[in-house]
């Protein structure tokens, strides 16, 4: 894995394109998309992996959810659709140890996980 840089693009030390901010969630392009619209919605609070998430901060992960398809309504992605992603450490495919969902869409997505 790769340094967290979503913790450094939220302090504002590395730039990033963001199409969306609210106080708990940042929606920003992935530098390397896989499909014609491919974002990535981070929490601005700092945790690795979904194995770290209490009762406490729960509602958190749902609210990434509802994020996600409310930039992909304001994307006009809403009536076609698209796909979320969520990488798991190493085998899961993770670069970026802070926990982020993939949102990919724009195009009729395979059975195959993005292409
Ligand atoms: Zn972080």
């Amino acid at each position: 894995m790769i340094d967290d840089i979503f913790c450094k693009i939220i302090k504002g030390e590395l730039k990033a394109e963001a199409v969306y901010k609210d106080a708990e969630f940042w929606v920003i392009k992935d530098i390397n998309p896989q499909a014609p619209v491919h974002l990535l919605i981070i929490p601005v609070k700092h945790f690795e992996s979904i194995h770290e998430v209490t009762d406490k901060d729960a509602s958190l992960l749902g609210r990434g959810l509802m994020v996600a398809d409310k930039v992909a309504h304001d994307l006009d992605l809403g009536d076609k659709g698209y796909r979320l992603i969520i990488n798991e450490g190493e085998d899961g495919g993770k670069l970026v140890p802070h926990f982020h969902i993939h949102l990919l869409g724009g195009k009729k997505l395979g059975p195959k996980i993005v292409k």
